[in-house]
């Protein structure tokens, strides 16, 4: 299984990780570039629904082939999914939308200069 998650202790919060390879040095955490990150186990203890969340996407050659090479689509949809039934930030939840038409936005929380904003369909 390439999904692990991790707790950091500088965000007091869960993270998960997409690793090709497990490596017993603990990777710095990806929101705050922390190295406090601490591995957790509860993949043994996972709810059901959660494990088929992971199966489903493990399972989808073409998505994770997407999150190996840094698809901004594939990680949208994988966001997506790992997120079900959470509210995502007003912020994110934007740059999740720019992913999911194939951007990579560079720096979600600066904001774009807003040229796009105006444009009606
Ligand atoms: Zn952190």
């Amino acid at each position: 299984m390439p999904i692990y998650e991790y707790w950091c202790n500088h965000c007091q919060r869960k993270v998960m990780l997409y690793l090709p390879t497990f490596s017993q040095a603990s990777p710095p955490c990806p929101k705050c570039s922390n190295n406090a990150l601490q591995r957790l186990f509860s993949t043994f203890s996972m709810h059901k629904t959660d494990k088929n969340i992971y199966d489903d996407i493990l399972s989808d050659s073409q998505l994770t082939k997407g999150m190996l090479s840094n698809d901004p689509r594939a990680l949208a949809e994988w966001n997506k999914r790992m997120s079900q039934g959470e509210k995502v930030a007003p912020e994110y939840e934007e740059a999740l939308d720019r992913m999911e038409r194939g951007e990579m936005p560079a720096n979600p929380a600066s904001g774009d200069s807003g040229e796009s904003a105006e444009k009606a369909d």
